[in-house]
């Protein structure tokens, strides 16, 4: 397994919000996890980018190295785990291509690096069409597309994306997994924490159903679909 996650336990003030929760991500592979609000996923993948310091004896372990070695810029530079946050995180008063550029400060493979932009903007040609405009003046799924064009210029090996779902139109969001397919297809496993259960399932071949702070199932993706529990619960049926 790639990624692997033991007993991550997370605690904010004395209130705790994952109770030593355990995943594995393969390499190559799209995995989700499914979750009502609060359930702890943002916090799940705060804690694999380390911007959440402390976890009580937890274990986590990409390429079987330990992650909690590391810091946060670290994690992107040196591991290649890049995080797609909610609420996006670009850069408002930077252009499209400045906020790119901006995504692959610790690399120094700058041909490749030209090739990748060249790669974002064909994907995503809406960016392509407004690289000199100032990205806070981008719709919002416009800036969520900006934001996974960032995470594939700075890490690429594994990419964590949190509800890259919101806020977008129906159309803007089948071009968002489209986009998220072909990114895996050229070799980025990805792992994914949505509200929206039946596209992610639909999307990812293995899932994880989280519930206050614990996962409550886990299973082939197409299994979870059809599961009466998580069709009641999450797929409002
Ligand atoms: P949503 O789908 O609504 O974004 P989530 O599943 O991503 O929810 P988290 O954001 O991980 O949930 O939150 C899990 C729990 O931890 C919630 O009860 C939340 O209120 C709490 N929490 C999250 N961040 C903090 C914080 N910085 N300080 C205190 N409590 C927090």
């Amino acid at each position: 397994m790639q990624l692997v996650v033991e007993n991550l336990t997370v605690a904010y003030d004395n209130i705790m919000a994952l109770h030593g929760i355990s995943f594995s991500v393969d390499k190559g592979e799209i995995v989700t996890i499914i979750g009502a609000n609060g359930a702890g996923k943002s916090t799940t993948l705060r804690a694999i980018s380390r911007m959440i310091p402390s976890v009580h004896g937890s274990v986590i372990k990409f390429n079987g190295e330990n992650i909690l070695k590391y810091s946060t810029d670290k994690v992107v530079s040196k591991l290649g785990i890049s995080h797609v946050p909610e609420g996006r995180m670009i850069f408002g008063n930077l252009t499209v291509t400045e906020n790119l550029t901006l995504a692959c400060f610790a690399r120094k493979d700058r041909d490749q690096m030209v090739k990748d932009k060249k790669w974002v903007f064909d994907l995503f040609s809406r960016l392509d069409e407004r690289k000199n405009q100032l990205a806070g003046t981008l719709s919002g799924g416009e800036q969520q597309m900006l934001a996974v064009g960032r995470a594939y210029m700075s890490g690429r090996k594994i990419m964590i994306l949190d509800e890259p779902s919101m806020g977008l139109a129906p159309l803007l969001m089948l071009d968002m997994f489209e986009a998220l397919k072909e990114i895996n297809r050229l070799g980025t496993t990805i792992l994914l924490v949505e509200q929206n259960a039946r596209l992610a399932l639909k999307f990812a071949q293995r899932g994880y159903v989280l519930e206050n702070g614990n996962i409550v199932l886990e299973g082939k993706a197409s299994d979870l679909l059809i599961d009466p529990e998580v069709k009641k619960a999450y797929l409002g049926a």
